[in-house]
């Protein structure tokens, strides 16, 4: 006759116990040797033990691989729609403030403004006044991708505004998303015609994020006169010249308020296409 003390006995939790070594066969990586590991259920004797075969070593360091492979590409997709939600061109996924060559001392020291401004960015304007392809995008998209926000060109905002009087988009929430965002920049700005000056949202725009103490980078594809050899002969700005487009007067205030960073060097993107071996077209 069984006693109560018996039976709880037979309840205690018994610790696994590591059976000796034996060999295994695994059907792709062929043998391998390993401790089975038994268990005891709490109720119940041994008759109901488990006994649990090691996985072999190499399955399961294949497995930890593909885990691993699926977690990064996973990443890699999350990365690549945050991007896409930023405005980011896919040109410009892979570059960092760490993946721009700042090969002239004026880079450098753009670089170096680039890098100043993405750690405290608070209430602060940044202007980049230059041609094409002087690496300007690389550098304000690097400060973006640190601080989080949208990149747009003024044409871009110009053509989502009009879309909105035909009720497509919600005009006051896609305002709102430019006053609000971490970080905004516009790209192209001398571009932001009169016409759309008149629609007012750029002034709109930077005087709400003025008053939000949040940062803004203003990116003009110009020369300023002084740099511009036109300017030297003829005593009047050409149309590259940022002080043509200035009677744009929220163009001038931007300039006039904010840090100006003048790209006046060779073609940024040349000279990378001439470093990673390819021509320039
Ligand atoms: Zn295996
Ligand atoms: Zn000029």
């Amino acid at each position: 006759m069984k006693t109560t003390g018996d039976i709880l006995s037979k309840m205690k939790f018994r610790e696994p116990e590591t059976l000796p070594e034996t060999d295994f066969d695994c059907p792709k990586h062929g043998r391998y040797a390993g401790h089975p590991i038994k268990y005891f259920r709490s109720f119940g004797n041994d008759d109901e033990r488990c006994v649990e075969n090691p996985k072999c070593p190499k399955c399961v360091e294949e497995e930890a691989a593909r885990r691993e492979r699926a977690e990064a590409e996973e990443k890699k997709r999350e990365e690549i729609k945050r991007f896409i939600g930023m405005g980011i061109d896919e040109k410009y996924w892979k570059e960092t403030l760490g993946t721009f060559n700042a090969y002239t001392p004026e880079l450098k020291k753009h670089l170096e403004t680039a890098r100043k401004f993405s750690e405290s960015p608070e209430d602060k304007k940044l202007v980049m006044l230059g041609e094409n392809g002087n690496g300007k995008t690389h550098l304000a998209i690097g400060a973006l991708k640190m601080i989080g926000g949208l990149i747009c060109t003024a044409y871009e905002i110009g053509l989502m505004l009009r879309e909105s009087y035909y009720g497509k988009i919600n005009q006051y929430e896609f305002l709102q998303n430019l006053c609000e965002t971490p970080l905004l920049v516009i790209d192209e700005v001398e571009k932001a015609s009169e016409t759309q000056a008149k629609q007012n949202w750029l002034s709109h725009v930077i005087g709400k994020r003025y008053n939000k103490m949040l940062p803004a980078i203003f990116i003009a594809n110009c020369h300023s006169q002084v740099d511009c050899s036109h300017y030297k002969a003829e005593k009047k700005p050409c149309s590259r010249c940022v002080e043509y487009h200035l009677e744009n007067d929220v163009l001038s205030r931007i300039v006039e308020n904010g840090q100006v960073m003048k790209f006046t060097g060779e073609d940024y993107r040349c000279k990378i296409r001439a470093a990673r071996g390819k021509n320039c077209e």
